[in-house]
């Protein structure tokens, strides 16, 4: 499938990948790829105060994580700078535009006039109209001519149709004194020229639209089809802020949550299909639309995030997760696994992604056999082995000698000693578990013993037993 449509991202370079700005990104990455388009990046560095190479770099790396691929080469929008100064000069000559003389003293008295009268202090220049015969030899800068009276209609795919009363506009500067273009400017000439047919961006932008407006009308520009998402709230229903938790996209990461839930989950941040809480990507890819985005604010819940996550834990396959788990490690600066075990988690893979939520909780699960012999118990599972039981595993351990390596064999002679010394099952595990993990939260006996292997549980037992 392929069609015209062109998504993008322009994330300014704030140090980070905001949340928020990866569920915009999520929502323009599906849009695209749902629909055979394309879905483009473009870096907003037009502010050379705050730039710096590394904050482009935060934002790659967590799209990198959340594998939000964009087509093409990554858009600089200060690169652009020239064509958005030609776009400047095309609305001058198209009369849609206009030199500005009027000096600061001026703007200010027009507002405080303005102000005194209960007029709207938005600036409307009285260059707008000047003859150009008339213009002095001195700085200027280049306005956008505001519309006389009427209104501004933008056609929202979420929010419906919304009507600016143009008096709330003002005659916009497009170019400073000193020739730089303004960044609403660079956003308009951005999206024309790298083709962007829908734009899917927070609502705090909505505002921006009407102004923007007035740019495409004045270079006869299509406009996109504009969808502005309510903003993410915390859960006591305030803009989402650091208070109430990580706020970076790579912090989670940082956390253990793997990608796949977090891309799940983002997407049912102000979006739905249904009742649908778990969806794998190409359900979300196939079931994404603009349509599914709600007009109320999403609020964040890190319970339904781990509930999320632990189900994409679950169905993920073996060896890709054992390979996000090693990322994790590295993004969270934690050593890595040898490759010793990195093979034994992938061999344990099976038994350890069943109700785990996040990476680290796997590998607290995986303890057993990321761990080598002397097995040294947790404060909790060394209670288990007590004299009694120490007994009990000597006694356990022959029985195991020669038998055939089963899950059956093995249920068969640990249920049936279980029963001849007239204890519970229960009562064999906990000794089981701190002999073999160390550990009192475990996969199953069997699980483990099968992982492990049978010398390396006789030894395991052994140990315990005369410990
Ligand atoms: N650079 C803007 C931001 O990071 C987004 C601009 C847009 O999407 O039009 O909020």
């Amino acid at each position: 499938m392929c069609s015209d449509i062109v998504t993008r991202f322009a994330p300014s370079p704030t140090g980070f990948l905001h949340i928020g700005g990866a569920r915009t990104a999520l929502f323009n990455w599906l849009y695209a790829r749902g629909r055979g388009g394309k879905f483009l990046l473009r870096i907003e560095d037009t502010d050379r105060v705050r730039y710096t190479p590394e904050a482009t770099e935060a934002i790659l790396q967590g799209l990198d994580w959340l594998g939000l691929d964009h087509d093409g080469d990554v858009v600089s929008q200060h690169d652009q700078a020239p064509r958005h100064v030609e776009v400047a000069h095309q609305l001058l000559e198209k009369g849609a535009a206009f030199k500005c003389f009027a000096t600061q003293e001026e703007i200010e008295s027009f507002r405080e006039e303005a102000r005194a009268a209960g007029r709207s202090t938005l600036y409307r220049s009285p260059w707008r109209d000047a003859d150009p015969s008339t213009h002095p030899d001195a700085p200027y800068v280049i306005r956008i001519k505001a519309p006389d009276g009427g209104e501004t209609v933008i056609r929202d795919a979420v929010q419906g149709d919304v009507t600016i009363d143009n008096a709330q506009l003002d005659d916009m500067i497009l170019l400073r004194s000193d020739g730089s273009p303004v960044y609403m400017l660079a956003v308009v000439v951005d999206d024309h020229d790298m083709g962007v047919t829908h734009v899917i961006r927070g609502d705090d932008h909505l505002n921006n639209a009407a102004r923007q407006m007035m740019i495409y009308h004045g270079m006869g520009w299509d406009v996109p089809v504009w969808s502005h998402i309510p903003l993410i709230h915390g859960p006591d229903g305030k803009k989402l802020s650091k208070r109430h938790g990580a706020l970076g996209a790579e912090e989670y990461q940082k956390m253990g949550y793997p990608a796949a839930g977090m891309r799940n989950y983002l997407a049912r941040l102000g979006w739905s299909h249904g009742d649908d809480e778990f969806f794998t990507d190409a359900q979300a890819r196939e079931w994404f639309d603009i349509d599914g985005i709600r007009r109320s604010p999403a609020q964040f819940d890190l319970k339904k995030l781990e509930n999320i996550c632990g189900q994409h834990i679950a169905i993920a396959d073996d060896a890709a997760l054992r390979q996000e788990t090693e990322d994790y490690l590295a993004a969270a600066g934690l050593p890595p696994l040898s490759a010793e075990q990195s093979s034994g988690l992938e061999r344990a893979m099976y038994c350890l992604k069943e109700r785990a939520k996040t990476l680290p909780e796997l590998l607290e699960k995986g303890h057993f056999v990321l761990t080598s012999r002397p097995i040294e118990p947790d404060e909790k599972s060394a209670k288990h082995l007590d004299p009694v039981s120490r007994g009990m595993l000597g006694e356990l351990t022959p029985q195991l000698q020669g038998v055939s390596w089963e899950r059956e064999t093995l249920e068969g002679v640990l249920n049936a000693f279980a029963e001849a010394r007239d204890v519970k099952f229960g009562k064999l595990a906990g000794p089981l578990r701190a002999a073999l993990a160390g550990r009192a939260v475990t996969p199953s006996v069997f699980d483990m013993m099968l992982v492990l292997g049978q010398d390396e549980t006789l030894a395991r037992l052994q140990d315990a037993a005369s410990g």
